[in-house]
């Protein structure tokens, strides 16, 4: 039998885990902060559609700059959040899910010699895209209830000089708000990449500014976004950024020719036209997170407060078995190593009962 230890890896590879979230068949799976709600019909109909016309030029690549899907991108983000610019496909990019997104972006801007900031406890990929990049991760250190202000920010920057600062609005697993002052402080205190994954945005309450109304005159901001949380969409796997269209050149330099199939191009784009009906759950979600949020502390536990599709909740004696008791009962939920805490995602209202159900019987 060979190990892993066997192989000639490379030597800051050794010893590391990989990105491990359980994938169980279960009857309630509420781990990995997907949309819950599967995509209406009609919708599912009209991808079809596109998939099928697609599908009959298959022989050929893609486009390798997937344009329409950049204008369909751009024309979202121009409705749902009214930047101070107008974006135009210029200023977008896409790539295999956010998590592709964020790679490319350290292997333009991090890389051997060069280090990337980020603030634990956080989404969990930032620093292993870190060591998959071979740049440096230097862990920053959060206020007190998780919240960055724009003097931590500021001093974390100017005492470790990162290449790159990645924040996390609202941050996983968390569920953390950051404002829109901290995001500008950081840019401020640094010449580097700041970049923040609004993976959640949609769930953010209506009046709260995205990041995105920053980028008129900061080159060095990155927005990413993704299909895959309120949008419904994350088996397709699309991830996208907004930025300074010099940006994409940099990302044109890393990232491999025909990275987005014409299948994926082809979903995407068909999904985007029915933006208004994808996101239609998103007032649902958030009324059960408030639920979960109402609900967990009469059972003991104190949430989090959260902006985003889960919750993050305390007083949980012994985390890995009340994650088994769950689990027994086939509701899937995330055991994310902050002690006393779980996490748990906001689904359909019957999910979120199941759930609510089985943690009240323990
Ligand atoms: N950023 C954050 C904060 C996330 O939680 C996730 C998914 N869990 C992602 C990015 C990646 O999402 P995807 O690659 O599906 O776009």
């Amino acid at each position: 039998m060979v190990n892993l230890s066997d192989l000639p890896i490379r030597d800051d590879l050794r010893g590391l885990t990989p990105y491990g979230a359980p994938q169980k068949a279960v009857r309630v799976a509420l781990n990995v902060n997907e949309n819950t709600h599967p995509i209406p019909a009609d919708v599912a109909v009209d991808i079809v559609e596109s998939l099928a016309a697609a599908i009959l030029s298959v022989n050929r690549y893609p486009d390798r700059e997937f344009t329409e899907l950049r204008q369909s991108l751009a024309a979202y983000l121009n409705f749902s959040v009214e930047p101070e610019k107008r974006l135009t496909a210029d200023d977008i990019w896409a790539a295999n899910g956010s998590n592709e997104v964020l790679q490319q972006i350290l292997q333009a801007f991090g890389g051997p010699g060069r280090s990337v900031l980020g603030f634990p406890p956080t989404y969990s990929m930032h620093s292993i895209i870190a060591s998959g990049t071979g740049t440096r991760w230097i862990s920053g250190e959060r206020d007190a209830g998780y919240e960055i202000s724009p003097e931590t920010v500021t001093r974390w920057i100017a005492e470790t000089r990162p290449d790159v600062v990645f924040l996390c609005s609202p941050n996983n697993p968390t569920g953390t708000p950051l404002s829109i002052e901290t995001i500008s402080a950081a840019y401020d205190a640094t010449d580097g990449i700041v970049v923040v994954d609004e993976a959640y945005a949609e769930f953010a309450p209506d009046d709260v500014r995205s990041a995105i109304t920053l980028l008129d005159g900061r080159e060095r901001l990155l927005v990413s976004r993704t299909m895959s949380k309120a949008f419904a969409f994350a088996g397709a796997r699309v991830g996208y950024l907004a930025a300074d269209p010099a940006i994409n050149d940099a990302l044109r330099l890393v990232r491999l020719p025909y990275h987005l199939s014409a299948l994926t191009q082809a979903a995407a784009v068909a999904a985007l036209r029915h933006a208004p009906e994808m996101l239609a759950m998103v007032d649902n979600i958030r009324s059960q997170r408030d639920r979960l949020l109402e609900e967990l502390p009469k059972l003991g536990y104190t949430p989090l407060p959260s902006w985003s599709n889960f919750v993050l909740f305390g007083g949980v004696d012994d985390p890995h078995a009340t994650f088994e008791a769950l689990l027994e009962q086939e509701i899937l939920v995330r055991d994310i190593g902050i002690p006393g805490h779980l996490r748990v995602t906001a689904g359909t209202e019957a999910e979120t009962t199941a759930f609510l159900d089985a943690l009240a019987s323990l």
